[in-house]
């Protein structure tokens, strides 16, 4: 399968991005709807990891903003519909709702940078429970391929 980057589109080797079910959405839009999926194994180029990693972050941040938001609307909704059952209903949407707004600049993770920041925080954690799923999965030299890593 031929690499692509998903910053400036050439076809050059990289850092491998992480499949995860926006992605694979996509895919499937694309395979079954649109009937254009290219087939390429999407990568970040060495080039473009600055504007990359900025434009990752920026999503990270915009998506917890967010949530987080909805979050404080659904509570706020509850308590003010008298706690309201069918208010949590409402309240979920509006999470939802906001966490789809924030997919509009949507940046995927990469697998190697995805496997480091799992470790960190796992560490940092420092449970016994958390460090059960690391050890097995450490990348080797940057890129990892885990076929069949299950992510979160
Ligand atoms: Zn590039």
């Amino acid at each position: 399968m031929e690499d692509a980057c998903i910053i400036c589109g050439k076809r050059i080797a990289g850092l491998e991005v992480r499949n995860d079910y926006i992605l694979s959405s996509i895919r499937w839009f694309k395979r079954n709807v649109t009937k254009n999926e290219k087939g390429f194994r999407l990568v970040v180029c060495r080039e473009d990891f600055p504007k990359y990693y900025k434009q990752r972050k920026s999503f990270e941040r915009k998506r917890s903003l967010y949530v987080g938001l909805g979050a404080v609307f659904a509570i706020a909704l509850f308590v003010l519909s008298s706690f309201n059952l069918y208010s949590l209903f409402y309240g979920f949407g509006i999470v939802v709702f906001l966490y789809l707004l924030s997919l509009v600049s949507y940046m995927p993770a990469l697998e190697a940078v995805h496997a480091a920041g799992k470790q960190k925080r796992d560490s940092a954690a420092g449970g016994s429970a958390a460090s059960m799923h690391t050890s097995g999965m450490r990348p080797a030299g940057g890129i990892t391929k885990t076929k069949g890593y299950k992510h979160e």
